[in-house]
Order: C-alpha cells, then structure tokens, then sequence
C-alpha cells in the first residue's frame, strides 16, 4: 500500500477527541444546510449557526460520545463554494465521515496547525489561529467573487470554516479551535516524486537533504524550499499557451491576495513523474475518486482547476482505462514543451497558507530582520512586495523556452 503521509489516529491519541468532534460537527452542519439554493446576501457572509452536542441528543443534533459545541461559519455560502468547485455534497458527506478514519499529519508546522486527511484524502482539516478565521471571513466576499469569475483558480480551495468548544480536562475551562475544510493539493493515487513550497524569499528557505538521499535522487519525503529549487535549476516546463494561462491566473491571484493584505503564503508544487510512475499498484484506491461519470466534457466541467487541454493527455499511461478519467478529476497539470507537446511531468499546484495578515507583528519582525538583512531576502514584508516577489519567482521560474526534452 502507499505510504501516505500522517499517522492514523484512533481513540486515545491526544486529539481524538479533537477530530471526532470537527467530524461530527461537519456531517450534522453539512447535512442539515440543504435545500434549495438561492440567491446570497450579505446577510451570508456573517451568518453563523451553533449547534450543541451531547450524548442525549436532540432534534438537531444526533447523539454524541462527547459533550462540545460547535459553530458553523456562513454555511451557505461554503455551500455554494463546494458546489462551484464541484464538490457532490453526498460525495463531501462520505468523505468528511466516520470516526477513526482521520489520518493526522506527522508533527505540525511552525504555526502550531494541526492537519488532518479525510478518509479518501481528497480533503485535509486544518486547525487555524483565530487572527487567520478573522482574515478569511475578512475576504470571503472577495473570494467567493474572485471564484465564480475564475474557474482556473489557483488559490487553496475553501469548502468550509468551522469552531469546536470542548471542555478541557480537568476544571471548567474550554478549550476552542478554529478550522477549515479545504482541498489536497496532491491526487491519493499518484505518487508526488518532487515536492516545493515556494515563496520567492530565500531567507532561510533551504530543506537539508540526506546524503544519501542526493545521490540517489530520491527527494519524496522532502517538502523542497527557495533555495533548493534555485540550486537545482528547476523550472515549471509550460508550453507558450499554458504559460500565458498560468501567469495570467497567478496574477489575479496574487492581485486579491494583496487587496486582502495577507503574506507568508506559498505555492505547493508536487512534480510527479510519469516514467517513474507509481511505487504500487493503487488502482485499489482509486474506486472513491472516479467521477461518476466518463464523459469527457462532464469531468472536465466539473473540475474548475483543470488548465488542461485534451491533447495534453497521454493515451498510454493507464492502457484500457479511459484517460480522462485520472486527468481530468484529479486537478494535475501536464508540463508541455514549447510546441505545446506532452512533457513526462504532472504538475500539482496551488497557492496555499495566504490568512496571515501582514499585522503588527510581522511589521515588528520587517524593523528587526531589515537591520542585519536586505529587504529582498527576508519573507516578512508588505503585502504588495510580498505579491510582487512572489510572483516574480513564480514567473521567471516558468519557462516555455530553452526547455530539456525529457
Ligand atoms: P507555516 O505557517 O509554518 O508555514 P502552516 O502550519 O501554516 O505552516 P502550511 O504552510 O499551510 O502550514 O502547510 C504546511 C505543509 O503542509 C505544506 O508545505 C504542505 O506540504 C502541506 N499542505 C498544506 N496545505 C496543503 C494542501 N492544500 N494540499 C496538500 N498539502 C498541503
Ligand atoms: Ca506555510
Ligand atoms: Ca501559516
């Protein structure tokens, strides 16, 4: 079986209780927002909807192993973002289900944020700051405009904020933990050979990779930074047509990011590698994700993310199988050569990590590291600088010119 990432968590782990919670909260908040669909108000974009779990039960609210509470933010505008991004809600239900199905990322970023996969992994949780459910709530008008206008989005993919109130153990405090519902980057059925998160500053973004682990050209379990994809010469390989997409919508992107005054986010890239292919057989874990339908058109409109054109797609990776069915479902892009011709990668990317607003003490950080370092280098500046470099990194690292033919 691969080996994804993360440690399957069960009862007893430190945050069980945790995860079983934001589940349980998700499934009864998810399913009891249906109905029809109607037009949204402003009203939407500051709603929020409390729910109260224990173990009697009562009519909203099944019973439950563990007494907490829990609140939905504008729920029915994360409804209507799931269905732009094409999520099927019983699909959404299935996924988001169950209770020792979460999996819990081995040891959380600098942040503090705790990250979990949804059973199928099509999903991850992850815990946020308060100041970070402040700056999304913040732009979600913005961003709810800035996704129905852009189905190429490449900006992380919001399907749900949520609060949980637990008591803590021991005394009568309570504990509460923001999260988000959000997109995983990278397909559960393809192996990532390559993986770098970028964000156009150099300061102290280098990952330190084993001796061994060089020679052999085996990078999978590194999450690569800056410096490492400037000391390994990558580029993104675009033809001229994709290239031309991709900046545009990186601009845009990057254009609402500094509207919003938010930095410190990066761009996830997952290279997989097509002639490598996959360590296993998975086609075992492939029945949750094939679309219900093989019609070519009907995946490809129901995946927004999908920069692909269809001559990009090989014919000859999964013999027998209908080829649109992985190409088109999973978000990947085809690296192209400056014809426009297949490459022997996929791309996975996104822009992720964007709620940390450039408040007061990233500005205390700018004064202090600005004493001992050039500005261009450290990665706690403005929003608008932040933009500009990042995507200036972004931009010269993309190519559709003096490309290797791989
Ligand atoms: P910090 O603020 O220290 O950068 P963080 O806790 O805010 O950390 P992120 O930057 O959001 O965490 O993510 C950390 C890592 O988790 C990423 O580098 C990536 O490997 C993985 N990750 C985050 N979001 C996704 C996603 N949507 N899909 C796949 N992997 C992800
Ligand atoms: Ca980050
Ligand atoms: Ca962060």
């Amino acid at each position: 079986e691969k080996v994804l990432v993360g440690n399957k968590i069960s009862e007893g782990h430190d945050n069980f209780v945790m995860a079983y919670n934001m589940l349980t909260g998700i499934r009864v908040a998810v399913s009891s927002c249906s109905g029809v669909m109607r037009q949204l108000t402003d009203q939407d974009f500051v709603n929020t909807k409390k729910l109260s779990f224990n173990f009697e039960g009562n009519e909203l609210t099944p019973s439950s192993k563990y007494d907490f509470k829990f609140k939905d933010y504008c729920p029915e505008v994360f409804r209507e973002l799931r269905q732009i991004f094409g999520i099927d809600p019983a699909d959404y239900l299935i996924s988001i289900t169950g209770k020792y199905i979460l999996s819990e990322l081995g040891s959380p970023g600098k942040s503090g944020s705790f990250f979990y996969y949804s059973r199928d992994y099509r999903f991850i949780i992850k815990t946020i700051h308060h100041s970070e459910k402040k700056q999304l709530l913040r732009m979600l008008q913005d961003y709810y405009q800035h996704v129905k206008e852009n189905p190429n989005i490449l900006l992380s993919q919001f399907y749900g904020l949520h609060r949980v109130k637990m008591p803590m153990f021991g005394g009568g405090r309570t504990r509460k933990v923001h999260f988000v519902v959000m997109n995983n980057l990278f397909p559960p059925h393809r192996d990532i050979h390559l993986k770098f998160d970028l964000k156009g500053s150099t300061w102290g973004r280098v990952t330190r990779v084993e001796k061994e682990d060089a020679e052999a050209q085996d990078f999978a379990k590194y999450t690569l930074k800056d410096i490492n994809w400037l000391e390994m010469h990558e580029q993104l390989k675009f033809g001229p047509d994709k290239r031309n997409v991709f900046l545009k919508q990186l601009e845009k992107d990057v254009k609402l990011l500094q509207k919003a005054n938010v930095m410190d986010y990066s761009l996830l890239l997952g290279i997989h590698d097509v002639k490598r292919g996959n360590s296993t057989d998975m086609g075992q874990k492939l029945s949750v994700f094939e679309p219900k339908s093989s019609d070519k058109s009907a995946i490809i409109n129901t995946n927004p993310r999908d920069i692909d054109r269809s001559q990009d797609l090989p014919s000859s990776v999964y013999p027998g199988r209908s080829k649109y069915i992985f190409y088109g479902h999973d978000g990947g892009i085809r690296a192209t050569d400056v014809e426009n011709a297949p490459l022997q990668e996929i791309y996975y990317l996104g822009i992720i990590d964007f709620l940390t607003n450039y408040g007061l003490k990233k500005r205390l950080e700018t004064c202090w590291r600005s004493l001992t370092h050039s500005r261009a280098t450290i990665s706690a500046i403005p929003a608008k600088e932040y933009g500009d470099r990042f995507r200036q990194f972004i931009k010269t690292g993309t190519t559709s010119e003096k490309q290797k033919k791989s």
